[in-house]
């Protein structure tokens, strides 16, 4: 099953790129900036999480052992955390880069992406309020260019996947469950 998703992945990454050259104007995305790591939710379908955790067993053990230490800090977090959303730091960002980047993902591999959502409402990234992606065309919660049109939430995106995708999860629920 990972051989079909490891192929599924390559071939939609190759989208991803398409999508990420066309709207290079408006993207300040580059290696070292891990802002859309530093809090979030992330979804992960359960054919995504045993590909990521592929990348994890071949890490080294030193790299291993920070993301151990970094779930047993978001544990604690979660556990004394009382609102509706927890979100958290990703535990595979290691030194401000993602330890299992090659088998990341859908939702990672999307970020920083603005598209059309099926309600028809813009999904923008969070850093175009911070002066970064898209944030010459996003001014007062407008949108002022045409977004790309494909829903990229991971949901509609495994529709395409020929195999079993499994339930959808917080990433860290994943690991604590
Ligand atoms: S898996 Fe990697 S790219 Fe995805 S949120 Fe974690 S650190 Fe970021």
């Amino acid at each position: 099953m990972l051989k079909k998703y490891d192929f599924f992945i390559k071939e939609f990454q190759k989208k991803i790129d398409k999508y990420f050259e066309e709207n290079s104007e408006y993207i300040y995305c580059h290696q070292g900036c891990s802002a859309c790591c530093e809090t979030g939710e992330y979804p992960f379908s359960w054919i995504e999480m045993g590909y990521l955790m592929d990348a994890f067993t071949k890490l080294p053990d030193d790299v291993k052992f920070k993301i151990k230490q970094n779930i047993e800090k978001i544990k604690i977090q979660k556990e004394n955390f009382k609102g509706e959303r927890f979100e958290y730091r990703c535990p595979f960002l290691i030194d401000g880069l993602c330890s299992v980047y090659s088998n990341r993902g859908l939702t990672c591999r999307t970020h920083g992406l603005a598209y059309l959502r099926k309600n028809g409402t813009v999904n923008v990234p969070h850093c175009a309020n911070n002066g970064l992606n898209y944030s010459k065309v996003f001014k007062d919660g407008i949108f002022s260019i045409e977004p790309i049109k494909e829903n990229l939430n991971i949901d509609k995106i495994l529709k395409n996947f020929d195999g079993e995708m499994g339930e959808i999860r917080p990433l860290i629920d994943w690991i604590l469950k």
